[in-house]
């Protein structure tokens, strides 16, 4: 009898700690001078239900004890699949007319991290990027190279024409340049690891192979389980001039700011002084999420361990 009670203790005690046990997971769909009041109410439908049925998937992941990187990896594939997004089916397209996607991920357990630049062929870049931080002795592997290294993982390759939309076929041709939905996620897990991860198409006929914030560790994506994991979106040649991922971490780490002091002035001072457009979305060690952007919209979303989902653009 009181072999079994205190194994009922114990189970009830692990049951409760597990259910205490703090988590957050917050993506972005990208920022831009969008007013959500305007979109058609089947749009703003659409990306509400995406938002919700993303949020469960995390929210079961998170809960059920999946690390911090395996989630990021997860959700960004599941938005660079939908083409609502820039990035993976549906990313912008270069002067050329052809998606050359970026992606990164940080793992803030050891400071690891992978990322792939101007990729044509991989079907999910963040996979790609991890790849990269798992399986190669580098960091970050561009165009024909990282392809050629994707091939050799037995990565799901595609034509260029997979991510080609006619909705951004359209666009190229009119020349539009304002598509957003650059996508990233940061998650804090159960464990209290931290991670973080970004994917986009880039900007809309980008020339010369150019490369934005997006894959670049510091400029788009940093975590450090000390302090906080931060994904970016925005005009990413400031993001990488800033160094604005990283310079939350430093503010942080240097000048003892909080969070929401680090990203109020990288985003609403320093970039606001410099005419850059952007925001980021974060959350740190103990759960404290901050979503900024000096943009009128951002796509974001998160889900905590209270199973309550915020979607907000
Ligand atoms: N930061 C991305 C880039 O410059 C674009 C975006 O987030 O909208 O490539």
């Amino acid at each position: 009898m009181r072999v079994f009670l205190a194994s009922v203790l114990l189970f009830l005690t692990l049951f409760i700690q597990a259910q205490d046990k703090k988590y957050a997971v917050v993506v972005h769909g990208g920022a831009g001078n969008f007013n959500s009041a305007d979109f058609p109410e089947e749009v703003r439908n659409d990306y509400n239900t995406f938002f919700n049925n993303l949020m469960l998937y995390a929210d079961s992941l998170a809960s059920s004890g999946a690390f911090a990187i395996d989630i990021v990896e997860a959700v960004i594939v599941k938005m660079e699949d939908n083409p609502m997004f820039n990035s993976g089916k549906g990313a912008v397209l270069n002067a050329e007319g052809k998606a050359e996607l970026d992606a990164s991920i940080m793992d803030g357990r050891d400071l690891n991290a992978g990322a792939v630049a101007g990729v044509t062929e991989i079907k999910n870049p963040i996979k790609a990027a991890r790849m990269v931080m798992d399986s190669s002795a580098h960091v970050m592997l561009s165009g024909e190279g990282a392809n050629t290294f994707a091939r050799q993982q037995g990565m799901e390759m595609v034509d260029n024409k997979y991510f080609l939309t006619q909705k951004m076929i359209d666009r190229y041709k009119e020349y539009m340049h304002d598509k957003h939905g650059t996508v990233g996620c940061v998650v804090l897990d159960i464990y209290g690891n931290l991670a973080a991860g970004t994917s986009t198409g880039g900007m809309m006929m980008k020339k010369w192979g150019r490369i934005g914030d997006s894959p670049v560790i510091g400029a788009g994506t940093y975590a450090d389980n000390r302090y906080a994991a931060v994904s970016c979106t925005g005009h990413g040649e400031y993001f990488i001039r800033n160094a604005v991922a990283y310079d939350v971490i430093a503010r942080m780490k240097y000048a003892g700011q909080s969070l929401e002091e680090a990203v109020n002035e990288i985003i609403m001072e320093v970039l606001v002084q410099q005419d850059a457009n952007g925001g980021l979305i974060s959350v740190d060690k103990n759960g404290n999420i901050v979503c900024k952007m000096n943009t009128t919209g951002m796509f974001r979303a998160w889900v905590t361990e209270n199973h309550e989902i915020v979607i907000e653009f």
